[in-house]
Protein backbone atom coordinates (compact mmCIF):
# COMPACT_ATOMS: atom_id res chain seq x y z
CA UNK A 1 0.00 0.00 0.00
CA UNK A 2 1.17 3.22 -1.08
CA UNK A 3 1.74 6.05 1.87
CA UNK A 4 -0.91 8.02 -0.05
CA UNK A 5 -3.34 6.03 0.37
CA UNK A 6 -2.43 5.35 3.79
CA UNK A 7 -2.65 9.16 4.53
CA UNK A 8 -6.55 9.39 3.23
CA UNK A 9 -7.58 6.95 5.89
CA UNK A 10 -7.13 5.97 9.23
CA UNK A 11 -5.31 2.36 9.73
CA UNK A 12 -8.28 0.72 10.85
CA UNK A 13 -11.81 1.57 10.78
CA UNK A 14 -14.87 -0.28 12.73
CA UNK A 15 -18.42 1.10 11.58
CA UNK A 16 -21.49 0.02 13.09
CA UNK A 17 -19.84 -3.33 14.43
CA UNK A 18 -22.32 -5.64 16.37
CA UNK A 19 -21.98 -9.28 17.55
CA UNK A 20 -24.63 -11.53 19.21
CA UNK A 21 -24.50 -15.04 20.48
CA UNK A 22 -28.10 -16.46 20.02
CA UNK A 23 -29.44 -12.81 20.94
CA UNK A 24 -27.12 -12.50 23.74
CA UNK A 25 -25.19 -9.45 23.35
CA UNK A 26 -21.32 -9.01 22.81
CA UNK A 27 -20.81 -5.84 21.65
CA UNK A 28 -22.63 -3.26 19.68
CA UNK A 29 -22.66 0.10 17.54
CA UNK A 30 -18.91 -0.25 17.52
CA UNK A 31 -17.01 2.39 15.30
CA UNK A 32 -13.43 3.27 16.10
CA UNK A 33 -10.83 4.62 14.32
CA UNK A 34 -7.11 3.64 14.46
CA UNK A 35 -4.56 5.88 13.43
CA UNK A 36 -0.89 3.90 11.86
CA UNK A 37 1.30 3.77 14.49
CA UNK A 38 -0.63 4.67 17.32
CA UNK A 39 -1.25 2.24 20.81
CA UNK A 40 -5.00 2.27 21.41
CA UNK A 41 -6.60 0.88 24.95
CA UNK A 42 -9.71 -1.20 24.54
CA UNK A 43 -10.80 -0.31 28.69
CA UNK A 44 -13.74 -1.51 30.80
CA UNK A 45 -14.44 -4.01 33.25
CA UNK A 46 -14.63 -7.81 32.73
CA UNK A 47 -17.50 -8.73 30.36
CA UNK A 48 -17.72 -5.38 28.51
CA UNK A 49 -16.67 -6.86 25.56
CA UNK A 50 -12.81 -5.74 24.93
CA UNK A 51 -12.08 -9.60 24.14
CA UNK A 52 -14.98 -9.72 21.65
CA UNK A 53 -14.25 -6.98 19.98
CA UNK A 54 -10.32 -7.73 19.82
CA UNK A 55 -11.46 -11.09 18.08
CA UNK A 56 -13.75 -9.43 15.89
CA UNK A 57 -10.57 -7.49 14.56
CA UNK A 58 -8.72 -10.61 14.59
CA UNK A 59 -11.00 -12.39 12.45
CA UNK A 60 -11.28 -14.77 15.13
CA UNK A 61 -15.34 -13.74 15.56
CA UNK A 62 -17.18 -12.36 12.29
CA UNK A 63 -19.61 -9.47 12.99
CA UNK A 64 -23.15 -9.84 12.66
CA UNK A 65 -23.33 -5.79 11.65
CA UNK A 66 -21.27 -3.20 10.37
CA UNK A 67 -17.73 -3.03 8.70
CA UNK A 68 -14.35 -3.79 9.58
CA UNK A 69 -11.22 -2.23 7.22
CA UNK A 70 -7.66 -2.94 7.68
CA UNK A 71 -5.17 -0.55 5.73
CA UNK A 72 -7.85 0.32 3.10
CA UNK A 73 -8.87 -3.43 2.51
CA UNK A 74 -12.80 -4.56 3.88
CA UNK A 75 -11.81 -7.31 5.68
CA UNK A 76 -15.43 -8.29 7.06
CA UNK A 77 -15.26 -11.76 6.53
CA UNK A 78 -11.55 -12.42 5.72
CA UNK A 79 -9.80 -15.04 7.50
CA UNK A 80 -7.84 -14.06 10.32
CA UNK A 81 -4.36 -15.25 8.52
CA UNK A 82 -5.41 -12.74 5.70
CA UNK A 83 -5.28 -9.59 7.77
CA UNK A 84 -1.47 -9.14 8.24
CA UNK A 85 -1.42 -8.70 12.19
CA UNK A 86 -0.16 -11.04 14.73
CA UNK A 87 -1.66 -11.52 18.56
CA UNK A 88 -0.37 -11.66 21.86
CA UNK A 89 -3.50 -13.79 24.38
CA UNK A 90 -3.93 -14.25 28.28
CA UNK A 91 -3.40 -17.80 27.54
CA UNK A 92 -0.07 -18.17 25.77
CA UNK A 93 -1.00 -20.82 23.01
CA UNK A 94 3.05 -21.90 23.11
CA UNK A 95 3.39 -24.35 21.04
CA UNK A 96 4.37 -27.39 24.26
CA UNK A 97 6.74 -29.48 22.32
CA UNK A 98 8.77 -26.84 20.94
CA UNK A 99 11.43 -24.91 22.42
CA UNK A 100 11.28 -21.24 23.14
CA UNK A 101 13.43 -20.29 19.91
CA UNK A 102 11.28 -22.85 18.06
CA UNK A 103 7.98 -21.28 19.34
CA UNK A 104 9.35 -17.50 19.02
CA UNK A 105 10.46 -18.31 14.82
CA UNK A 106 7.81 -20.70 14.28
CA UNK A 107 5.94 -18.16 12.20
CA UNK A 108 8.68 -16.79 10.80
CA UNK A 109 9.98 -20.31 9.48
CA UNK A 110 6.37 -21.07 7.93
CA UNK A 111 6.51 -18.02 5.70
CA UNK A 112 10.18 -19.34 4.95
CA UNK A 113 12.49 -16.11 6.00
CA UNK A 114 16.17 -17.19 5.81
CA UNK A 115 17.55 -18.97 8.61
CA UNK A 116 20.33 -15.56 9.19
CA UNK A 117 17.92 -13.44 9.36
CA UNK A 118 15.22 -15.81 11.79
CA UNK A 119 17.88 -15.68 14.34
CA UNK A 120 18.60 -12.41 14.09
CA UNK A 121 14.67 -11.14 14.87
CA UNK A 122 14.62 -13.90 17.46
CA UNK A 123 17.98 -12.59 19.45
CA UNK A 124 16.49 -9.17 19.43
CA UNK A 125 13.07 -10.30 20.56
CA UNK A 126 14.36 -12.27 22.84
CA UNK A 127 16.69 -9.89 24.74
CA UNK A 128 13.87 -7.37 24.29
CA UNK A 129 11.48 -9.81 26.63
CA UNK A 130 14.45 -10.83 28.74
CA UNK A 131 14.80 -14.70 27.72
CA UNK A 132 18.01 -14.55 26.66
CA UNK A 133 19.66 -17.48 27.82
CA UNK A 134 15.69 -19.54 27.95
CA UNK A 135 16.29 -20.61 23.91
CA UNK A 136 16.12 -24.06 24.80
CA UNK A 137 13.73 -24.74 27.55
CA UNK A 138 10.27 -26.31 26.52
CA UNK A 139 7.01 -24.12 27.85
CA UNK A 140 6.65 -26.38 30.50
CA UNK A 141 9.57 -25.63 32.19
CA UNK A 142 9.09 -21.86 32.16
CA UNK A 143 6.57 -19.77 34.83
CA UNK A 144 3.88 -18.09 33.71
CA UNK A 145 5.37 -14.89 32.96
CA UNK A 146 8.03 -16.44 31.19
CA UNK A 147 5.80 -17.81 29.25
CA UNK A 148 3.75 -14.59 28.30
CA UNK A 149 7.45 -13.05 26.97
CA UNK A 150 7.73 -15.79 24.81
CA UNK A 151 4.18 -15.08 23.21
CA UNK A 152 5.24 -11.68 23.15
CA UNK A 153 8.51 -12.30 21.73
CA UNK A 154 6.29 -14.59 19.23
CA UNK A 155 4.18 -11.46 18.17
CA UNK A 156 7.57 -9.18 17.85
CA UNK A 157 9.44 -11.37 15.78
CA UNK A 158 6.44 -11.73 13.39
CA UNK A 159 6.67 -8.30 11.97
CA UNK A 160 3.77 -7.76 11.24
CA UNK A 161 2.17 -3.81 11.10
CA UNK A 162 -0.87 -4.07 13.42
CA UNK A 163 -0.66 -6.07 16.65
CA UNK A 164 -3.66 -7.38 19.04
CA UNK A 165 -2.88 -8.03 22.76
CA UNK A 166 -5.47 -9.57 25.12
CA UNK A 167 -4.57 -8.75 28.74
CA UNK A 168 -0.86 -9.92 27.76
CA UNK A 169 0.64 -8.75 31.28
CA UNK A 170 -2.26 -10.32 33.11
CA UNK A 171 0.32 -13.37 34.57
CA UNK A 172 3.05 -11.24 35.34
CA UNK A 173 3.84 -9.89 38.94
CA UNK A 174 3.22 -6.32 39.60
CA UNK A 175 7.04 -5.10 39.08
CA UNK A 176 7.82 -7.32 35.83
CA UNK A 177 3.79 -5.92 34.45
CA UNK A 178 5.13 -2.52 34.86
CA UNK A 179 8.73 -3.53 33.37
CA UNK A 180 7.47 -4.94 29.70
CA UNK A 181 4.64 -2.41 29.95
CA UNK A 182 7.19 -0.37 29.17
CA UNK A 183 8.85 -1.89 26.95
CA UNK A 184 5.74 -2.83 25.32
CA UNK A 185 5.51 0.85 24.80
CA UNK A 186 8.91 1.15 23.71
CA UNK A 187 9.25 -1.68 21.25
CA UNK A 188 6.00 -0.79 19.49
CA UNK A 189 7.17 3.40 19.28
CA UNK A 190 10.78 2.03 18.02
CA UNK A 191 9.13 -0.90 15.27
CA UNK A 192 6.18 2.18 14.58
CA UNK A 193 3.66 -1.18 14.74
CA UNK A 194 -0.10 -0.13 15.40
CA UNK A 195 -1.21 -1.53 18.77
CA UNK A 196 -4.80 -2.77 19.91
CA UNK A 197 -4.05 -3.49 23.55
CA UNK A 198 -7.25 -4.96 25.73
CA UNK A 199 -6.93 -4.46 29.46
CA UNK A 200 -9.17 -4.23 32.63
CA UNK A 201 -6.57 -2.11 34.17
CA UNK A 202 -7.04 1.50 34.00
CA UNK A 203 -3.84 2.42 35.03
CA UNK A 204 -1.76 0.10 32.07
CA UNK A 205 -4.08 1.82 29.40
CA UNK A 206 -3.60 5.41 30.95
CA UNK A 207 0.01 4.91 30.79
CA UNK A 208 0.53 2.97 27.54
CA UNK A 209 -2.00 4.47 25.37
CA UNK A 210 -2.27 7.04 22.86
CA UNK A 211 -5.92 6.64 22.32
CA UNK A 212 -8.45 5.16 24.91
CA UNK A 213 -11.87 3.58 24.10
CA UNK A 214 -13.65 2.84 27.33
CA UNK A 215 -16.25 0.23 26.98
CA UNK A 216 -18.84 -1.12 28.85
CA UNK A 217 -21.80 -3.33 28.42
CA UNK A 218 -20.85 -3.72 24.87
CA UNK A 219 -20.65 -0.22 24.20
CA UNK A 220 -18.29 2.34 23.53
CA UNK A 221 -18.58 4.91 26.09
CA UNK A 222 -15.83 7.28 25.46
CA UNK A 223 -12.89 7.59 22.85
CA UNK A 224 -10.12 9.61 24.40
CA UNK A 225 -6.78 10.66 25.48
CA UNK A 226 -5.83 9.76 28.49
CA UNK A 227 -5.96 13.31 29.06
CA UNK A 228 -9.32 13.43 28.02
CA UNK A 229 -10.86 10.82 29.99
CA UNK A 230 -9.42 11.62 33.29
CA UNK A 231 -10.27 15.82 32.56
CA UNK A 232 -13.19 15.19 30.91
CA UNK A 233 -14.83 12.12 31.23
CA UNK A 234 -18.05 11.77 29.01
CA UNK A 235 -20.27 10.57 31.55
CA UNK A 236 -20.81 8.95 35.21
CA UNK A 237 -19.49 5.86 34.34
CA UNK A 238 -16.15 6.98 33.17
CA UNK A 239 -15.73 9.49 35.91
CA UNK A 240 -16.17 6.53 38.14
CA UNK A 241 -13.50 4.39 36.25
CA UNK A 242 -10.57 6.33 35.51
CA UNK A 243 -8.36 7.22 38.06
CA UNK A 244 -7.11 6.13 41.02
CA UNK A 245 -8.88 7.40 43.28
CA UNK A 246 -11.71 7.69 40.63
CA UNK A 247 -13.50 10.63 40.85
CA UNK A 248 -15.91 11.71 43.97
CA UNK A 249 -19.52 12.37 42.33
CA UNK A 250 -21.78 14.64 44.75
CA UNK A 251 -25.69 14.64 44.25
CA UNK A 252 -26.63 17.80 42.42
CA UNK A 253 -28.77 18.58 45.36
CA UNK A 254 -26.52 18.94 47.88
CA UNK A 255 -24.12 21.87 46.07
CA UNK A 256 -25.79 25.60 46.17
CA UNK A 257 -26.40 26.33 41.85
CA UNK A 258 -27.10 22.92 40.55
CA UNK A 259 -29.82 21.36 39.38
CA UNK A 260 -30.74 18.66 42.17
CA UNK A 261 -31.06 15.85 40.05
CA UNK A 262 -27.40 16.37 38.37
CA UNK A 263 -24.00 14.58 39.44
CA UNK A 264 -20.97 16.36 40.25
CA UNK A 265 -18.10 15.14 39.67
CA UNK A 266 -14.99 16.01 41.92
CA UNK A 267 -11.13 14.54 41.82
CA UNK A 268 -8.88 14.15 45.35
CA UNK A 269 -6.57 16.36 44.05
CA UNK A 270 -8.89 19.20 44.10
CA UNK A 271 -10.14 18.86 47.52
CA UNK A 272 -8.37 20.79 50.62
CA UNK A 273 -8.75 21.16 54.14
CA UNK A 274 -9.91 24.13 55.99
CA UNK A 275 -10.57 25.46 59.77
CA UNK A 276 -13.42 24.21 61.14
CA UNK A 277 -16.94 26.42 59.82
CA UNK A 278 -15.10 27.77 57.23
CA UNK A 279 -15.41 24.86 54.27
CA UNK A 280 -18.64 23.77 51.94
CA UNK A 281 -18.52 20.34 53.67
CA UNK A 282 -18.11 18.66 56.98
CA UNK A 283 -17.06 15.24 56.54
CA UNK A 284 -16.34 11.96 59.05
CA UNK A 285 -12.59 10.51 58.05
CA UNK A 286 -13.47 6.88 57.19
CA UNK A 287 -10.43 5.52 56.11
CA UNK A 288 -6.79 6.82 55.16
CA UNK A 289 -4.73 4.89 52.90
CA UNK A 290 -0.75 5.58 52.97
CA UNK A 291 0.70 4.99 49.16
CA UNK A 292 4.20 6.19 50.10
CA UNK A 293 4.42 9.63 48.09
CA UNK A 294 0.74 10.33 49.08
CA UNK A 295 -2.36 9.23 51.62
CA UNK A 296 -5.72 8.70 50.61
CA UNK A 297 -8.26 10.06 53.10
CA UNK A 298 -11.61 8.71 52.74
CA UNK A 299 -14.43 11.42 53.50
CA UNK A 300 -18.24 10.43 54.28
CA UNK A 301 -21.00 13.17 53.56
CA UNK A 302 -24.36 12.52 53.19
CA UNK A 303 -25.01 12.88 49.03
CA UNK A 304 -22.04 12.02 48.18
CA UNK A 305 -20.01 8.68 47.20
CA UNK A 306 -16.34 8.52 46.85
CA UNK A 307 -14.95 11.32 48.55
CA UNK A 308 -11.37 11.82 49.04
CA UNK A 309 -9.14 13.97 50.00
CA UNK A 310 -5.01 13.37 48.91
CA UNK A 311 -2.20 14.49 51.17
CA UNK A 312 1.16 14.51 50.59
CA UNK A 313 3.33 12.07 52.24
CA UNK A 314 2.21 10.39 54.95
CA UNK A 315 -1.05 11.74 57.03
CA UNK A 316 -2.96 9.66 58.63
CA UNK A 317 -5.34 11.34 60.05
CA UNK A 318 -8.10 10.60 62.60
CA UNK A 319 -10.54 7.97 61.34
CA UNK A 320 -14.10 8.85 62.49
CA UNK A 321 -13.28 12.62 63.04
CA UNK A 322 -14.63 15.35 61.68
CA UNK A 323 -12.91 17.58 58.76
CA UNK A 324 -14.30 20.71 56.77
CA UNK A 325 -13.09 20.62 53.07
CA UNK A 326 -13.19 23.06 50.10
CA UNK A 327 -13.04 23.38 46.47
CA UNK A 328 -13.91 25.36 43.50
CA UNK A 329 -16.21 25.10 41.35
CA UNK A 330 -13.67 25.72 38.39
CA UNK A 331 -12.79 22.43 39.25
CA UNK A 332 -16.19 20.58 39.19
CA UNK A 333 -17.64 17.95 36.45
CA UNK A 334 -20.79 18.36 36.06
CA UNK A 335 -23.24 15.48 34.37
CA UNK A 336 -26.59 15.63 33.85
CA UNK A 337 -29.76 13.41 34.93
CA UNK A 338 -28.97 10.75 32.17
CA UNK A 339 -24.85 11.06 33.53
CA UNK A 340 -23.95 12.88 30.33
CA UNK A 341 -21.22 15.63 31.00
CA UNK A 342 -22.34 18.96 30.69
CA UNK A 343 -19.39 21.06 30.94
CA UNK A 344 -17.22 21.82 27.87
P1 LIG B 1 -14.20 -8.80 28.17
O1 LIG B 1 -13.09 -9.25 27.32
O2 LIG B 1 -14.39 -7.31 28.17
O3 LIG B 1 -14.12 -9.31 29.58
P2 LIG B 1 -15.84 -10.38 26.38
O4 LIG B 1 -15.65 -9.66 25.10
O5 LIG B 1 -15.08 -11.62 26.58
O6 LIG B 1 -15.59 -9.36 27.58
O7 LIG B 1 -17.38 -10.70 26.55
C1 LIG B 1 -18.42 -9.76 26.27
C2 LIG B 1 -19.77 -10.43 26.43
O8 LIG B 1 -19.96 -11.37 25.41
C3 LIG B 1 -19.92 -11.18 27.74
O9 LIG B 1 -21.22 -10.99 28.19
C4 LIG B 1 -19.67 -12.62 27.35
O10 LIG B 1 -20.34 -13.48 28.19
C5 LIG B 1 -20.22 -12.66 25.94
N1 LIG B 1 -19.52 -13.66 25.13
C6 LIG B 1 -18.22 -13.63 24.75
N2 LIG B 1 -17.91 -14.69 23.98
C7 LIG B 1 -19.04 -15.43 23.88
C8 LIG B 1 -19.38 -16.64 23.20
N3 LIG B 1 -18.50 -17.32 22.48
N4 LIG B 1 -20.66 -17.08 23.31
C9 LIG B 1 -21.58 -16.38 24.02
N5 LIG B 1 -21.33 -15.23 24.67
C10 LIG B 1 -20.09 -14.76 24.61
MG1 LIG C 1 -11.40 -10.46 27.84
Amino acid sequence: MSAESLNDQPFVVLQDVAKRWNGQLGVEEISLEIEEGSFVALLGPSGCGKSTTLRLLAGLELPDEGEIVIQGRDVTSSAASDRNLSMVFQSYALFPHLSVAENVVFGLKVRRVPKAERREKMERALEITGLLGFESRKPAELSGGQRQRVALARAIVAGQPLCLMDEPLSNLDAKLRNSVRKDIKKLQRDLGITVVYVTHDQTEAMSMADKVVLMKDGRIQQIGSPDDLYNRPANTFVAGFVGAPPMALIDGEMLEGFLPDSKIGLRAEHVSIVPAGSGRFTCRISECEFLGSETLIGLQHPGTTGLTLLQPGLSLLEENTSIDINFEDQHLHIFNTDGQRVNA
